[in-house]
């Protein structure tokens, strides 16, 4: 028998007992009256402590439990014991449900939990983010009520719920592309998760517009190649004019093709590291004098090209990226200035910066698009850009060799009244030589 029968029985035990002793002093109707009396009073002391035990349990708190005596005093320290414990159980499940609230919330994707009927039960600041929610006003909310899209509708209720879905959200700062994906769980339950592909996408876009490109550029070379080597090979007998002709155009489309993909290969070691992998001191005076020679070259006496070379300064970089780059503005200026146009090429101190620029009184760029120049085979005219022999990639390369320098590209240019492409060098770039510069201001 345990402690809680124990106790009160032998109280009950008791009074009997001592009823029975007080038989033959009080008489059989005494013993009786004093043994109610005493039940009575037992049963009161139960009473009083089960409604102190009730009234303690509509607020139950360690410091207001009512201790009691006897077996209410062992109750008491069970109950105590067990309060405790329960608030510790207490406490370490409100930790464990605070830490999973803080590792959703660092989550960087969006996680939603749904009830067996699609209702929001919670969700984390990503979510809020990404799917417009509101962990405290959207709870209880069936989603569909708020994410409205069909496809997503139809996603939610499909069987082959476990195949992510793309989904596009507008938002004031432009479209989001989420990956959204849905897991079940535990007894009708579902995560809703959400990964943002945006910049994925765009790369995805660039990727396929890339190899499109290449294929078409690679393409018009092939075929004419391809052509010419039918030709030659179906002619009986050879006729030495037009073979030779076929040979020099198939040489030209070659030379073409070889362009095309030694530039594919800068771009690609340009962008395959976010800075020059060495950086040494350029003499950038010596550079440009260079690409004069280059130029005149080039334009084989149809351009008024001068120099004009007004800081001694050096630039810390990487050379062949530089010549590269200026090279690629250059050779631009030469081609889309027509003949007897002026090209001005130079290197300056302008406020803080060491400017590299390229002038020319050409052909001129609409304004719509400049913003674009840059770009991966972007054009203004296809056809003039493919006559002199453009890759479209000139403008790419520069712009990856100016932000690895952390320098600026600056078009200026008006239409029918020509262009300057100007790079800027930081302060941080500037190697300066302490000698004046040469007076070096030369007209081809
Ligand atoms: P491309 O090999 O076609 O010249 P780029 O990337 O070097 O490719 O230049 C992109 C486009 O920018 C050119 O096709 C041309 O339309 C325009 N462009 C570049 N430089 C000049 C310039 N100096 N004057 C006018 N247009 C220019």
């Amino acid at each position: 028998m345990n402690f809680l029968w124990g106790r009160p029985l032998s109280t009950v035990f008791l009074i009997g007992v001592i009823a029975l002793l007080s038989w033959p002093l009080l008489g059989h109707g005494g013993a009786l009256l004093f043994l109610c009396m005493m039940l009575l009073g037992l049963l009161l002391h139960h009473l009083r402590n089960l409604s102190l035990l009730y009234r303690w349990l509509q607020h139950p708190q360690s410091h207001s439990l009512p201790t009691g005596s006897g077996a209410w005093e062992y109750l008491s320290s069970h109950m105590l014991k067990m309060l405790k414990r329960q608030r510790e159980t207490e406490a370490r499940l409100n930790e464990a449900l605070s830490r999973f609230q803080l590792a959703g919330a660092a989550l960087p994707d969006a996680v939603v939990i749904l009830d067996g009927a699609d209702r929001i039960e919670w969700c984390n600041p990503s979510a809020e983010n990404y799917f417009g929610l509101d962990n405290n006003r959207d709870r209880g909310q069936q989603i569909t009520y708020i994410l409205r899209q069909p496809q997503f509708v139809q996603h939610l209720a499909s069987e082959h719920a476990g195949d992510p879905l793309v989904l596009r959200m507008s938002r004031p700062a432009g479209e989001m592309v989420l990956a959204v994906q849905q897991v079940p769980y535990g007894e009708n339950h579902r995560l809703l998760l959400g990964r943002d592909i945006t910049r994925w996408e765009r790369l995805e876009t660039t990727r396929r517009d890339f190899v499109a490109n290449v294929s078409h550029e690679l393409r018009t070379p092939l075929t004419v190649v391809g052509g010419f080597l039918e030709t030659l090979a179906d002619m009986e007998v050879p006729d030495p004019e037009m073979s030779r002709r076929a040979i020099g155009l198939m040489r030209q489309q070659t030379s073409r093709m070889t362009r095309l993909v030694e530039d594919l290969l800068t771009l690609s070691r340009l962008e395959s590291a976010q800075s020059p992998s060495r950086e040494e001191d350029v003499n950038v005076p010596e550079m440009v004098r260079a690409l004069l020679h280059e130029a005149q070259a080039l334009s084989a006496g149809h351009h008024q090209i001068r120099l004009v070379v007004e800081s001694a300064d050096w630039l810390k970089g990487n050379t062949e990226e530089l010549r590269s780059a200026f090279s690629n503005l250059v050779s631009n200026a030469v081609r889309y200035t027509p003949d007897n146009g002026a090209i001005e090429i130079s290197w300056k101190v302008r406020d803080t910066h060491l400017v590299f620029a390229v002038k020319d009184n050409g052909i001129g760029i609409e304004p719509q698009h400049i913003d674009r120049l840059t770009e991966r085979f972007y054009r203004v005219d296809r056809s003039r850009s493919r006559e002199t022999g453009g890759t479209g990639l000139g403008l790419a390369i520069v712009k990856h060799v100016v932000n690895r320098h952390q320098g600026l590209l600056d078009i200026q240019s008006t239409p029918g009244s020509g262009s300057t492409f100007s790079v800027l060098f930081p302060e941080t770039r500037r190697l300066a030589t302490g000698r004046p510069a040469t007076p070096a201001k030369m007209l081809a």
